[in-house]
């Protein structure tokens, strides 16, 4: 198998903010992975903020090329994945790239798309929450408006101004909201107050409100919560998912923490068991890794895979969004095609 790699930089239409940033671009790095004149596409995605970088990631392409030459589509993705995940502890979005680009190469080569190849239900038309990042007030009813088709937002908290931010979405709009605080609040009885607060303004989940660290008081709060709670920051891969004790009311499982789909399936499969509720997300990624993202949506309580639509320069095809719905292609394996890359 030969692996090349392209890095490149995702441009946002409007400026994006979370809680503690606000960028205009993300970093990512496209690969392809070539095997008897088939190809499988796969994306590390890396915002700065996750501490993964271009350098670190190329390396790890690097290590990966001279491994990868060894194996060919008749090889088991299953040992391929583990002897990568050997070579470094971190890496997660590199690994994810591989993993994708691995499922799609891999289903093509069987003549099948993803969903057909791994048996799993290939749901179409699931509504994706659309985001909006901290921003002025006009952005904010500006975002707002862009959003018209899409049933549920998406809103990045954690300022001093959540309350006006939230009564100015209600005085545009009554639709369903996920709040995303991105580990913006540390006291868990004002955690509490805002829970009590904003279940009456149509809140229907509360992603990540405090830091990763204090999960003693993220269990505090779940106990005590009418709202879902939802571990993002909290929760990479399946081993920090094993040590959540009851936190959180559900995880937000994206391919950019986990390593990508086999990683996803494990972590879905836990939370099945255990009767936590799951979101499909993503990292501010292109068309290329939603895409690869949407073939679990048969799996989700909650999708959250809108990235794409806020850039203005996505050099890849993938997903179809209809009246804020997502819809998979017909192509094979992962469904996913460069538009603009030359690798
Ligand atoms: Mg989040």
């Amino acid at each position: 198998m030969k692996l090349s790699y392209h890095p490149y930089s995702l441009l946002f239409k409007h400026p994006f903010g979370v809680s503690g940033n606000t960028r205009n671009e993300t970093p990512t790095i496209f690969i392809k992975l070539e095997s008897e004149n088939c190809v499988g596409y796969g994306e590390a995605c890396l915002p700065i903020y996750l501490g993964e970088t271009m350098e670190a990631t190329c390396l790890f392409f690097e290590q990966a090329t001279s491994l990868l030459k060894k194996h060919t589509t008749s090889s088991s993705i299953t040992s391929i994945l583990f002897e990568l995940d050997k070579c470094n502890d971190g890496c997660n979005a590199a690994k994810a790239a591989i993993d994708i680009a691995l499922h799609d190469l891999f289903a093509k080569q069987n003549n099948k798309s993803f969903c057909d190849w791994k048996d799993i239900e290939k749901k179409e038309g699931v509504s994706t929450s659309f985001t909006i990042g901290i921003d002025k007030e006009e952005v904010i009813i500006q975002k707002i408006k862009e959003a018209s088709f899409f049933s549920i937002l998406k809103i990045k908290a954690g300022t001093k101004n959540d309350k006006d931010l939230i009564n100015l979405i209600r005085k545009h709009t009554n639709k369903p909201l996920y709040v995303d605080v991105n580990q913006g609040w540390t006291d868990k009885e004002y955690v509490i107050n805002m829970i009590d607060w904003m279940k009456n303004k149509n809140v229907i989940l509360l992603e990540q409100p405090m830091p990763k660290t204090m999960k003693v008081e993220m269990a505090w709060v779940t106990e005590r919560s009418s709202i879902l709670t939802i571990a993002d920051e909290s929760v990479k891969r399946l081993n920090d998912l094993e040590e959540l004790n009851g936190a959180f009311s559900g995880i937000n499982i994206k391919l950019m923490k986990c390593t990508g789909l086999a990683e996803a399936l494990k972590m879905i499969n836990y939370c099945k068991q255990h009767h936590l509720k799951i979101l499909l997300g993503c990292m501010a990624e292109s068309s290329c890794g939603t895409t690869a993202m949407a073939q679990l949506m048969g799996f989700a309580d909650y999708v959250d895979l809108d990235a794409p639509l806020l850039y203005k320069n996505d050099p890849f095809d993938g997903v179809n969004y209809v009246d804020g719905k997502i819809y998979l292609n017909n192509r094979l394996g992962i469904g996913t095609e460069p538009l603009s890359i030359n690798f």
